[in-house]
């Protein structure tokens, strides 16, 4: 259980940086979607993540 727990949030740490360079699948969104809602330590680096960008494009003008 552990493992499978581990794989799902690795799976869904590189669905969170795919989703950078291109736009997921629907059924990549859909897993990713899923997972966020059941695993807070994932949800808290998507929000991590999307902040940085945010700051990133503001210091690149
Ligand atoms: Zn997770």
């Amino acid at each position: 259980m552990g493992a499978e727990r581990e794989f799902r949030c690795r799976e869904a740490v590189r669905l969170l940086l795919l989703a950078f360079e291109r736009a997921l699948t629907d059924d990549e969104e859909r897993d990713l979607k899923g997972h966020l809602a059941a695993c807070g330590h994932c949800d808290n680096y998507d929000r991590q993540l999307r902040f940085l960008s945010a700051a990133a494009s503001r210091f690149a003008r």
